[in-house]
């Protein structure tokens, strides 16, 4: 500990408060809002370990929270309470400073237990694909296993974890379900809360207020589980190959120290990397399909559509003729459409030009500070028409869209973004279908391994017995 801290301390006892509170995480000093005199104390009695911040690796620092290892994340500082120039790490600032001087807090003491019972409470019923997933989940909680459930948009994927999660309470598993998205945080939490009315479950993310709740359940930002050690018996992670989790290491790591050496590892996407859907086709993977969506109609395939140089056009103050033609079906038909755009600036230009087929399509992006109130009003129908960039591509759900996307042969269409975007259209059982257009300049392997992707899902859902017609 950097400060000392008077042995002649009052006297001290066992804290309920500080277990619940440290066990399954491993903190800055800073960071258990407990006096120093009561840590100390639980230190010296062997209930709390402390383990540096940083560590020296090879004559290379290496960052204990976020495993950084790259020279010019390190920075130095002038600091107050080594009185030296501290090294720190630069790439997870942002949840406070590790420093040289720093150390880690870890519980160490005895473990919580919770009362053991049933707990789910769903009425509803699952799809023939639904439910071997959820069989799956529930052997792998069982064996503490790992698996991948690679499900379809609109697949409904949620309630596959419901049976599993109910067999993890009942076998008094710590379990975790953690996605790279705020808004999916948001979203899955009173969804849960609603099936599992009597058990406590909390919320983790930048701002959230549930920090300190030691509970069955916790629902956390992959970004957040920085903060935990080996915690989890169940460890769910939602939208596996969503930005940023793809691209950043540091969070795949925070998976897996926040799990206990010994615990069920669920991973569900509708797209899988390429890697993995190579593991998982030469048998390196566990993993269960649910090729078909809930109301048992196929994928509605996306059509590509040729439309010149878009780019230039937009320049000129003109969209493709393609493009236009479509959008004025769409608003003469009065169906709702999203129209995807690769970025900001492309977007912005081309908004006005879209005006003036109707004054009310309106343009959303991830920084946009009216996002929430737009997104609202197309699902109250006064948008006819929102283009977008990429954050809508998934997690958002309207229940009777067309799509298109213009300029699909941009980098930012990945695949995996292809196939998500897609899979907006034809949600509800209610309209189960719907449009899907790229519209492009060239082709791109991208847009082609989307479409076979989808092809492929719908001809496996149709040999299992999967679709209606
Ligand atoms: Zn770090
Ligand atoms: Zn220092």
């Amino acid at each position: 500990m950097n400060n000392k801290i008077p042995l002649s301390s009052p006297q001290f006892e066992f804290s309920p408060e500080l277990q619940r509170f440290l066990l399954g995480r491993r903190l800055l000093l800073n960071e258990i809002p407990f006096s120093k005199e009561d840590i100390y104390w639980h230190i010296q009695n062997k209930y709390i370990a402390e383990t540096p911040g940083l560590r020296r690796v090879n004559k290379r620092w290496l960052c204990q929270r976020c495993n950084n290892r790259i020279s010019r994340l390190f920075s130095k500082f002038p600091c107050a309470s080594c009185g030296r120039d501290c090294v720190y790490c630069r790439n997870c600032l942002m949840m406070g400073r590790v420093s040289e001087c720093t150390s880690f807090y870890y519980w160490t003491g005895p473990s919580l237990e919770w009362k053991a019972g049933s707990h789910l409470q769903w009425e509803g019923r699952l799809s023939k694909g639904q439910e071997a997933a959820s069989t799956a989940v529930i052997s792998a909680v069982r064996n503490k296993d790992e698996l991948l459930v690679w499900a379809v948009c609109g697949a409904g994927k949620t309630e596959v974890l419901f049976d599993g999660i109910d067999e993890a309470l009942k076998l008094r598993h710590r379990i975790c379900i953690a996605t790279p998205r705020t808004d999916v945080v948001l979203e899955l939490v009173p969804r849960l809360q609603k099936v599992f009315p009597s058990t406590e479950i909390s919320a983790l993310y930048g701002s959230s207020e549930d920090r300190h709740l030691f509970s069955p359940i916790t629902i956390s930002t992959t970004h957040q589980l920085l903060r935990f050690h080996r915690a989890f018996d169940m460890m769910i992670v939602d939208e596996v190959d969503a930005f940023p989790y793809t691209f950043d290491e540091s969070l795949q790591w925070a998976v897996e120290k926040s799990v206990k050496l010994r615990a069920s590892l669920i991973h569900l996407t509708a797209t899988p990397s390429r890697k993995w859907q190579y593991e998982c086709r030469f048998g390196k993977r566990q993993f269960i399909k649910i090729p078909a969506r809930f109301h048992r109609k196929p994928l509605p395939l996306p059509r590509f559509v040729w439309c010149g140089n878009w780019q230039k056009q937009l320049a000129n103050g003109q969209l493709p003729y393609p493009v236009v033609e479509w959008t004025e079906k769409r608003l003469k038909l009065g169906k709702q459409a999203l129209i995807f755009v690769p970025h900001i600036k492309l977007m912005e230009k081309s908004l006005s030009i879209f005006q003036k087929l109707h004054p009310a399509i309106q343009s959303v992006h991830a920084e946009d500070p009216l996002r929430k109130e737009k997104v609202k009003m197309m699902r109250s129908g006064e948008t006819p028409i929102l283009l977008t960039t990429t954050i809508l591509e998934r997690g958002v759900t309207f229940p009777n869209i067309d799509v298109a996307v213009l300029g699909a042969e941009d980098d930012i269409f990945t695949e995996a973004a292809l196939v998500q975007i897609a899979g907006r259209v034809g949600r509800s059982s209610e309209h189960p279908s719907g449009d899907i257009t790229f519209f492009h300049y060239s082709r791109t392997k991208a847009m082609i391994q989307a479409m076979l992707h989808i092809d492929e899902m719908n001809k496996e859902a149709w040999r299992a017995g999967l679709l209606d017609e």
